[in-house]
């Protein structure tokens, strides 16, 4: 059983004519009888003139040509960067490539080798970093992030010298 007032809904489905018939035509009883539910209707009324009557919204008049041209502009640097990058590597691979023709891999190989033994030390020093800084971070007592220095800070040193003798051993 539909409630015996209208809604703005139920009056706009009226209005509409989406009620069906039975319910139609107790809607139609009730507003013989209540001025409250005619105001609703009128006022959902005169909604749906006021909003037929306006005009629709349109693009101005450029506006494919200026969207069109943008997507261009973006794709032409992004042609552009792809062109440099392969210049720039191809460069990379040329220069690479007389190196090693004309020294053959004893002329960068150890430059490599001192290359790849940084770059381990480096990612040694991040992973200790990490393992220390997070304990310290969740560490809200100051005994607690004592102790956690006091424990690390030789590990860090023992830790650095093994490092020290690897890169040493490598190059
Ligand atoms: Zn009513």
């Amino acid at each position: 059983m539909s409630p015996v007032h209208l809604d703005d809904e139920r009056a706009q489905r009226y209005l509409d004519g989406l009620l069906p018939e039975p319910e139609r035509a107790r809607v139609d009883a009730h507003l013989a009888t209540c001025a409250d539910c005619r105001l609703v209707l009128d006022g959902c009324r005169a909604l749906a003139e006021a909003l037929s009557g306006l005009p629709a919204a349109l693009p101005p008049p450029d506006f494919t040509e200026a969207v069109l041209a943008r997507v261009q502009e973006r794709e032409r640097i992004v042609s552009r960067e792809r062109r440099v990058a392969a210049a720039v590597l191809g460069a990379a691979a040329a220069v690479a490539a007389v190196l090693a023709a004309v020294g053959g891999p004893a002329a960068w190989a150890p430059a490599l080798s001192r290359f790849g033994a940084g770059l381990d030390v480096a990612v040694t020093w991040c992973r200790i970093g990490a393992d220390v800084a997070e304990p310290l971070l969740r560490a809200l007592r100051l005994e607690i992030a004592v102790a956690t220095a006091g424990a690390a800070i030789p590990l860090l040193f023992a830790l650095r010298r093994l490092s020290a003798r690897a890169a040493a051993a490598a190059s």
